[in-house]
């Protein structure tokens, strides 16, 4: 017997079909090493297989038990390597694009608190829902994230990570009495690809939190992630008239698009100023009162999210609703 399809796709798609030990992105001609071999009563199940190259298939398997020369890879060092190589796709520290493998540099990680859940491991995803369900929150269990956060990594990009997201993820934990789970969506350039996490995260968050720089709305799927937020509000605006996004713009705005505009922004003109220094102004500690403020705004729709709906995965929507039509108010405080 050979691995199952089932088992083969998973690990795959885990690798992004790269080699777990040297990391190299070999497509077509990745191979899947039984890690425990089937002769010793290893299984074809998925804790078993691990994705290789041609080459480092050739070392794992070319070991002379007679003539010993280095060190064997055993079972629990390649269970370790593999799981290194998943964690470091699914925690966004790599990304594979055109068969490059990119290291992404540690300053774009998501914090400790939020890289607990990963979206992209199927049995995590599995407890937290089982958990959920176990609890009777049956209704939310489809919810992985608190927080979509949606940002262009242009001029602001620091002042995102430095300033405002340390002291969001700081009230936000206060606010809900545990550690928020923020999904952060990074967009490089314009032409950045739509990943297919990115979809599925923004299905599974119970709310939008957008920066509105100048050149945000220049991304296809920063819109995208507005119109589907836009919608998702429409959808529910008849038991759940509160608002799902939570814009905040740090910029003059002349150019944010119409439909867009109702939505009630946080303004941070004022305190985007990515430079160090801003810590020393005393522009630091208003900005510490006001985000004190929208947060417990943010933590409020957190609490009363409208039950998740599986609809939301694959959403074909991209037409962009009026947004005057929409009934949607802050959240009660
Ligand atoms: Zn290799």
């Amino acid at each position: 017997m050979a691995f199952f399809p089932e088992v083969v796709d998973e690990l795959m798609v885990r690798s992004n079909r790269c080699c777990c030990l040297c990391h190299s992105y070999v497509g077509l001609h990745i191979e899947i090493h039984h890690i425990v071999p089937k002769a010793q009563g290893g299984t074809d199940d998925l804790d078993n297989g691990i994705p290789l190259c041609f080459e480092c298939h050739a070392k794992v398997e070319a070991y002379n038990r007679d003539h010993p020369r280095g060190r064997k890879y055993q079972p629990a060092q390649l269970k370790r390597y593999r799981d290194g190589w998943f964690d470091m796709l699914s925690d966004g520290r790599v990304m594979v694009v055109d068969g490059h493998v990119t290291p992404v540099p540690a300053v774009h990680l998501q914090p400790a608190s939020i890289r607990s859940i990963k979206p992209d491991s199927i049995a995590e995803t599995s407890a937290v829902l089982a958990s959920q369900i176990q609890n009777g929150d049956t209704e939310n269990a489809g919810y992985i994230h608190d927080v979509f956060l949606g940002y262009r990594d242009d001029f602001i990009g620091p002042w995102v990570r430095k300033y405002f997201l340390p002291c969001f993820d700081w009230f936000l934990q206060d606010s809900i009495g545990r550690n928020p789970s923020i999904f952060i969506a990074k967009q490089g350039t314009p032409l950045s690809p739509i990943l297919p996490s990115c979809q599925t995260a923004l299905a599974r968050s119970r709310c939008l939190v957008a920066i509105w720089s100048p050149s945000y709305f220049q991304s296809p799927w920063s819109m995208r992630e507005c119109a589907l937020m836009l919608h998702r509000m429409e959808q529910v605006e008849d038991e759940y008239p509160v608002s799902l996004i939570f814009p905040v713009v740090v910029s003059d705005g002349k150019y944010f698009p119409e439909f867009v505009r109702g939505i009630p922004q946080f303004d941070c003109r004022d305190f985007a100023i990515p430079a160090s220094a801003f810590e020393k102004t005393v522009r630091y500690v208003a900005f510490h009162d006001n985000m004190r403020e929208w947060v417990e705004r943010v933590a409020a729709t957190i609490r009363q999210a409208p039950p998740w709906r599986d609809a939301w995965l694959d959403e074909p929507v991209i037409a962009i609703p009026e947004l005057a039509q929409l009934q949607c108010t802050l959240p009660t405080l």
